[in-house]
């Protein structure tokens, strides 16, 4: 299974990036992901697409307020009080958001392994 992300680097542009999912499916579908920055109604990511040709109907709409990881110019200090804490008190954090990293499913999953390894191991 693959899926193929188109990247939009155009201001003009509500859609940062296309996912193409269809692959996912058996048989292949002709399914896209359209992702935006922000909150955006259905309505303002319908009207987006409307000019995309091979954007037909929409089948869904989801807002997730916190998606990224953000690597500001606070980012070393404030993980690194927050983790050394953590640490010393004995908590795991793990994945995406426990380890303020910005890391796709297959890490999060090799990173889940590892620490219940760790964890048995003691
Ligand atoms: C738009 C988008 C597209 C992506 N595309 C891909 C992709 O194509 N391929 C890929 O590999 N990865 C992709 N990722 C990344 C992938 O989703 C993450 O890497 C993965 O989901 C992180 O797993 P996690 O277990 O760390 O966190 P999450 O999957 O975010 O799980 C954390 C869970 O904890 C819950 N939670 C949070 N706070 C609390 C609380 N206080 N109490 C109880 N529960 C709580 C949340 O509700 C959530 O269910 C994408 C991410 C986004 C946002």
């Amino acid at each position: 299974m693959i899926s193929v992300s188109a990247y939009l680097p155009n201001p003009n542009s509500l859609f940062h990036r296309y996912i193409h999912i269809g692959s996912f499916f058996n048989p292949v579908k002709p399914y896209t992901i359209t992702e935006s920055v922000g909150y955006r109604t259905k309505e303002e990511m319908i009207q987006a697409g409307s000019t995309d040709p091979f954007l037909n109907s929409a089948l869904g709409h989801n807002y997730e307020e916190l998606a990224y990881v953000v690597f500001d110019s606070n980012y070393k200090n404030a993980t690194t009080l927050i983790k050394d804490y953590l640490n010393e008190i004995g908590l795991f954090t793990l994945g995406r958001f426990g380890e303020w990293q910005y890391y796709n499913m297959d890490v999060c999953i090799k990173k889940a392994i590892d620490l219940a390894r760790l964890i048995n191991k003691d």
